[in-house]
C-alpha cells in the first residue's frame, strides 16, 4: 500500500479501536517471524469492524484475519492490506444447558485455552484433548484443531461470520466443510462469535483427562520454544514427526531455525530467523523425506505475506 492510502483510510475511515501501520508481524506470531503488515487494526467492537470491512473492501485493499498466529509463518515482506485482530472479541457466555448439555457463545477472540480451562471449571466435556494447543477460538475453527481425536468441528454448532461488505450471516457447522486441520472457511470471512455444545460430566473426570492430555503434551513436544506447532500435516496412518527423524533430519538447521530435536515435525526459532530460511529448511526436511520414502508431506503452517524485495 502507498503513504496516502494509509493517510486516507486514517481520515476516511470511522474507526473505533486501535489502529498501527507498518507493524512488525514477528510481534504477533508465535514464530516470532514475519515483516510488517500495512495496517494492523484492532476493531473495538461489531459495528467498527464492519465499517472498517466495507471500507476496506471498496477501496480494493486486502485482508487478513489473525488469532494468535500460532498456526502462521508470515513471509519476511510482511502483509499487504490490512490485518485484523480479534482481541477485542472475547467473551464467553451460558446459553443454558438441559441433562445432557451445556450450550455456549464465544468470541472469537478468545484465547482458546480459557475457553478450555472454563469447561473444565464447569464439568463440560468435549474440549479436554485440545489442551495446550496456543491460540484463538476462531483461528481453531479455521483449521479445526485438535489432538487425540479431539477435534473443534465436533462441539461447533454455528459460527457468525462476517463477509466482504461487513454483513453478519449465521452459518451452521453442518454447512461448513471440516477436515483434517482444514475448513472451507474463505480467507476473506471473518469469524466473529461461535456457539458451541458441551457434554455434561463429572469435573474430576473432564480434569483427569486435561491434566493427562497435557502431560502427554509437555513430555513430548517443545511447547515452551518459539514454533507454530506442527509444519507437516500427518500422511494418512502415519506420523510425520516419525519419517522426518526417520529420514535423519532432527537437528538439521538452517540459520536460526532448527528441527526440534524433541519433536522432529517442530521447526523452531532459535533466534533472530527469518521465513526464507524456514521455507528453505521445509524444502529440505520434505525433499529428505521423499528420497527416503517417496512420501510427499503436506504444510500444516500457513504461509502468508509477500517476499522480501530486499533480500
Ligand atoms: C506449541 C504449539 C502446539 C500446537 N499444537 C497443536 C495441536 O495439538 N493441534 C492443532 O490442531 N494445532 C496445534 N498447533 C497449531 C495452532 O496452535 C492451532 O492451529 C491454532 O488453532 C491456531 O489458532 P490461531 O488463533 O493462532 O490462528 P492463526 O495462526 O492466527 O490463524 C490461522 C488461520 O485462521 C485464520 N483466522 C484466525 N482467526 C480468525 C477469525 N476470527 N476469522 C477468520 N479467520 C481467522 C487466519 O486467517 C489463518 O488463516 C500448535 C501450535 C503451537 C505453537
Amino acid at each position: 500500500m502507498t503513504g496516502q492510502q494509509i493517510r486516507d483510510i486514517v481520515t476516511d475511515c470511522v474507526f473505533e479501536g486501535d489502529m498501527k501501520f507498518r507493524e512488525p508481524m514477528s510481534r504477533h506470531t508465535s514464530l516470532k517471524i514475519g515483516g510488517p503488515s500495512d495496517i494492523f487494526a484492532i476493531p473495538e467492537n461489531v459495528a467498527s469492524l464492519g465499517r472498517l470491512r466495507d471500507y476496506l473492501q471498496k477501496n480494493d485493499i486486502a485482508v487478513f484475519p489473525l488469532g494468535g498466529g500460532t498456526n502462521i509463518l508470515v513471509k519476511d515482506g510482511g502483509i499487504d492490506g490490512a490485518v485484523i485482530c480479534f482481541r477485542s472479541f472475547r467473551t464467553i457466555e451460558s446459553l443454558g444447558q438441559d441433562d445432557e448439555y451445556a450450550y455456549l457463545s464465544v468470541g472469537t477472540g478468545t484465547v482458546l485455552q480459557r475457553l478450555v480451562m472454563y469447561s473444565m471449571e464447569q464439568g463440560y466435556a468435549g474440549l479436554e484433548g485440545l489442551a495446550g494447543i496456543p491460540g484463538t477460538v476462531g483461528g481453531a475453527i479455521c483449521g479445526n484443531a485438535g489432538s487425540f481425536g479431539y477435534e473443534i468441528k465436533d462441539v461447533l454448532v454455528s459460527v457468525d461470520l462476517m463477509g466482504a461488505e461487513g454483513q453478519i450471516q449465521k452459518v451452521c457447522a453442518e454447512d461448513i466443510r471440516f477436515g483434517y486441520r482444514k475448513s472451507d472457511i474463505l480467507p476473506t470471512d471473518m469469524l466473529i462469535r461461535a456457539e458451541i455444545k458441551l457434554g455434561r460430566d463429572k469435573r474430576a473426570d473432564v480434569s483427569a483427562r486435561f491434566e493427562n492430555f497435557l502431560r502427554v503434551k509437555r513430555e513430548k513436544q517443545p511447547i515452551w520454544e518459539s514454533s507454530a506447532g506442527c509444519v507437516f500435516k500427518n500422511p494418512e496412518g502415519l506420523s510425520a514427526g516419525k519419517l522426518i527423524d526417520e529420514a535423519g533430519c532432527k537437528g538439521m538447521r538452517i540459520g536460526d531455525v532448527v528441527v526440534s530435536t524433541i519433536h522432529a515435525n517442530f521447526f523452531i526459532n532459535t533466534g533472530k530467523a527469518c521465513a526464507v530460511d524456514f521455507i528453505r529448511l521445509m524444502h529440505e526436511v520434505a525433499g529428505r523425506v521423499r528420497n527416503a520414502f517417496g512420501i510427499t508431506l503436506e504444510p500444516e503452517i500457513k504461509i502468508v505475506g509477500r517476499e522480501n524485495g530486499n533480500r
